[in-house]
């Protein structure tokens, strides 16, 4: 069917305003909007009407009725006018969309008002409530055979993000927005919604008795007692603290989340290349900031206690991937106790009986009260080592992440098998623990 005698048959039966009558045709034309669309088919019929009545024929009329009536064409009553004809001006709204389209600018104007209150750099345009009225536009599609149009969700979205777009000068994104926009234009309701910003980097902890992430006071559980010392926590510092501190300040977010790959513990250092972290600002208000500028300040707050580098703008996928990267080779830099002296032979047998081997290892006793209890099997790749005392060595072991090395060491009464105190006889016990290098592949 031609598109004038489609637009005939619907106009005679429903209301429609120009965007709801061309978004029935959009995706015919490209960068055209539907109004625009809409008021052409509109006018070509107000032309069509007006060429009938020349001829003498009386369905010019009817045609010029319903494009006055129905379509709300003020050109349409003027030419009825011109050929005699006064009808009276209805006051119909639109049969979809309810006149919601009139009231857009208002919509955008407010919309805009809750933006300036976050520096956005991108959005994104929700738009909800539209539900009957995309029920009724498949209904009217159905009837009529429509087979060009798009949603009213899609022109909405479309209408809302291309106006706030030209007011504040900035991007509709579909992927990463910084702010969600949930718009119901029917109920005039607008939510927005942050996303968090994430920052990749690497960090290196310089100091020991820092746990990675904060750590709540075990009897207070945060809120604050004579046992903390009123702050709520087992330790002033934490990795995570120290990053978010300044990040925290400059995006006015309100809480930070630390996303490392695995962690350290407590009282091991994290040195050489450092370990990589995304972190997670939540609700930020602000996404652009000058992220040299934000590792200068991190570092110098930190004072000496962490380092961090390489930052740079990431994502939640990134995270995932992160999380997942357990498998990753880890390195560590350990000083090994023995009970007694250990001679050179021994050594060598620890190292012939630890490189390449699978190790075996229970839920470390020490750890047990906040792990569940598993058995995990984790390869050693290489070890090396350097006599400090006659007791005493430094090993550098490069193994597969998730190993506890302090167990490997020590053998935790038989719950990791083989170890280094099980193979030479003496009882070996970790004195320090570094993380030199993590090497978790591409990103
Ligand atoms: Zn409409
Ligand atoms: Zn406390």
């Amino acid at each position: 069917m031609e598109i004038i005698e489609t637009a005939e048959l619907l106009l005679r039966e429903r209301a429609l305003c120009n965007h709801c009558l061309g978004r029935q045709f959009a995706m015919l034309g490209h960068g055209l909007s539907n109004e625009a669309r809409g008021r052409a088919i509109l006018l070509l019929l107000v032309i069509e009407g007006s060429k009938r009545i020349h001829e003498g024929d009386d369905s010019g009329k009817n045609i010029l009725k319903y494009a006055a009536n129905h379509g709300f064409s003020k050109l349409a009553i003027t030419t009825l006018k011109s050929a005699g004809i006064i009808i009276e001006e209805t006051e119909n709204s639109c049969y979809l969309c309810g006149d919601v389209f009139k009231s857009l600018d208002e919509l955008v104007h407010q919309i805009i008002k809750k933006l300036s209150k976050f520096e956005v750099e991108s959005f994104l345009i929700g738009i909800k409530g539209s539900s009957k009225i995309e029920e009724k536009e498949d209904e009217l599609r159905v009837n009529f055979k429509l087979k060009w149009g798009e949603s009213i969700r899609n022109e909405l979205s479309r209408e809302i993000g291309k106006r706030i777009m030209k007011i504040i000068g900035k991007n509709v994104d579909f992927e990463h927005p910084n702010i969600l926009v949930l718009v119901d234009p029917f109920m005039n309701r607008i939510l927005l919604e942050a996303n968090p910003l994430f920052i990749f980097g690497k960090y290196r902890k310089l100091v020991r008795g820092i746990p990675q992430s904060k750590w709540l006071c075990r009897q207070c559980k945060g809120e604050g007692c004579p046992n903390c010392a009123g702050t709520g926590k087992m330790y002033q510092d934490s990795v995570e603290e120290l990053i978010s501190k300044p990040l925290l300040k400059k995006t006015k977010g309100r809480i930070a989340k630390l996303h490392a790959a695995g962690r350290e513990d407590i009282d091991a250092k994290v040195l050489g290349l450092g370990r990589p972290f995304v972190i997670e600002v939540k609700k930020p208000k602000m996404w652009k900031i000058d992220l040299e500028k934000l590792e200068e300040e991190i570092n110098q707050n930190a004072d000496g206690k962490i380092e961090v580098d390489t930052l740079h703008l990431s994502s939640k996928e990134i995270v995932k991937k992160l999380k997942s990267s357990g498998q990753s080779t880890k390195v560590y830099r350990v000083l090994v106790e023995f009970e007694q002296d250990i001679s050179e032979k021994l050594i060598y047998e620890v190292l012939e009986g630890l490189i390449g081997k699978l190790i075996h290892q229970m839920t470390p006793s020490r750890v047990m009260h906040r792990r569940p209890l598993k058995l995990r099997k984790k390869r050693v790749y290489n070890l090396e080592f350097k006599r400090l005392k006659s007791n005493c060595i430094e090993m550098i072991i490069r193994c597969q992440g998730g190993l506890y090395i302090k167990e490997l060491l020590s053998g935790d009464d038989g719950r990791t098998t083989p170890s280094v105190s099980e193979i030479c006889g003496i009882s070996a016990k970790c004195l320090e623990i570094d993380v030199i290098g993590i090497e978790i592949g591409e990103l």
